[in-house]
């Protein structure tokens, strides 16, 4: 990232939702879904957010394109402020920001051919000619790497890979200066997140792009970004650059998150188990899927059991899984059981203590203050970045 130019800067947005009342309680409540949120993000840069499920991730894409209304704060694009734009402007931001979804399956409307899919955001706006759209529909297959003559096949024709190829076709049709990847890997097999991985890394490069990249795998923003958010509950715990994470991550929540990440030996033997169920898979396939990608499966084969790859999220499930025992998978799901619950108290205990640090709950060093007092954010000189840490430790 050579420019630092602010394209994107977005300043103390919070975002409200109403629980609704009981016949008991005529108190309103809220719950904060996003607090205090201030960043910025710079032309060509790929800036990083994560954090676990449910910390508020989605519900800051949503805000920034407004899917949803921040409830305050300021979000501004290329020096306009678009906090609150009018419909009629809000199109032409919306060519200029677009989002690319988790699910490659229901992000695509079944109904509707390639060409039409991808040709929609440009009529919309009015972008060149009919015969311009219609070439330059074929061009963008061909630059995300399928065959341009595919344009009247639909979405059920496709494996997992190749929809998000087309999802990603769409995003960058309109030629955004923006694109927000919203968990846009998750949901594909493991052999084929790197293809998209190294597409997206591609397409930045020469397409000038910015991306917003969400994932709850910190391993695979480390691999793609400049910086990274982390964030839990609603708020930005920590602002890093993403070169030597592991030594310079200050935070303790940031901490956790990069000790959850496999093993290599884990990853290893993964791999090789993936390539065997990927080869296993072609070879039963016939037609379309021929670009080495098969259909998004949740499950591989491992030595004669079956094991849900997508649900190894962390360290627990990835230490454990190698032994691959009935027992240990009973285990694991008790884990993954206790996390979520500790994950729900974690957020029953923000929404009622908004002036607590979000993490104090799970914290293994947390301090007396860690209960009243949110921490500010202090900064420290990391080479030529700069560190936000928000933790009493560093005050
Ligand atoms: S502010 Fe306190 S509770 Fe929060 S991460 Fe730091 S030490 Fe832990």
């Amino acid at each position: 990232m050579k420019n630092k130019t602010a394209l994107l800067k977005v300043s103390n947005i919070t975002k409200s939702f109403p629980i609704p009342s009981s016949f008991f309680s005529a108190k309103k409540q809220t719950f904060q879904a996003l607090d205090d949120i201030s960043f910025e993000l710079f032309e060509g840069e790929c800036l990083g957010l994560v954090g676990e499920s449910g910390c508020g991730k989605s519900t800051l894409a949503k805000v920034l394109v407004h899917l949803e209304e921040a409830t305050s704060g300021k979000i501004v694009f290329k020096e306009t402020d678009i906090t609150h734009i009018e419909k009629n402007k809000l199109k032409s931001v919306r060519a200029e920001i677009q989002m690319i979804f988790q699910d490659p399956f229901s992000s695509l409307n079944p109904r509707q051919s390639i060409a039409k899919t991808i040709q929609e955001g440009l009529d919309i706006h009015a972008i060149g000619t009919k015969a311009w759209r219609k070439e330059h529909v074929r061009n963008l297959l061909q630059k995300v790497g399928l065959e341009s003559d595919l344009v009247s096949k639909f979405p059920h024709q496709f494996s997992g890979g190749q929809r998000q190829r087309i999802a990603i076709a769409r995003a960058i049709a309109t030629s955004p200066k923006l694109i927000i990847c919203d968990e846009c890997v998750s949901a594909l097999d493991v052999s084929i997140q790197a293809q998209i991985l190294a597409l997206l890394k591609d397409l930045q490069i020469e397409n000038n792009l910015s991306y917003l990249f969400i994932s709850h795998n910190i391993a695979v923003v480390q691999y793609m970004c400049d910086r990274i958010l982390v964030m839990s509950a609603g708020r930005i715990l920590e602002i890093l650059p993403s070169a030597n994470l592991q030594e310079n991550a200050k935070h303790p929540y940031t901490k956790e998150l990069l000790k959850a990440v496999l093993s290599p030996e884990f990853k290893q033997e993964n791999d090789t188990l993936k390539k065997e169920s990927v080869d296993k898979e072609l070879r039963n396939t016939n037609g379309i899927i021929d670009t080495g990608e098969m259909l998004a499966s949740n499950e591989t084969i491992t030595t004669g059991k079956t094991t849900n790859i997508a649900s190894v999220k962390d360290k627990e499930i990835a230490l454990n899984i190698s032994g691959e025992t009935a027992g240990s998978l009973k285990e694991n799901a008790g884990l993954q059981e206790k996390k979520t619950e500790n994950e729900k108290k974690e957020q029953a205990y923000t929404m009622t203590n908004s002036f607590a640090c979000p993490f104090y709950p799970r914290c293994p060093q947390a301090l007396a203050i860690c209960e009243t007092h949110v921490p500010d954010g202090k900064n420290f000189q990391l080479g030529h970045g700069m560190q936000t840490v928000f933790c009493h430790l560093y005050d």
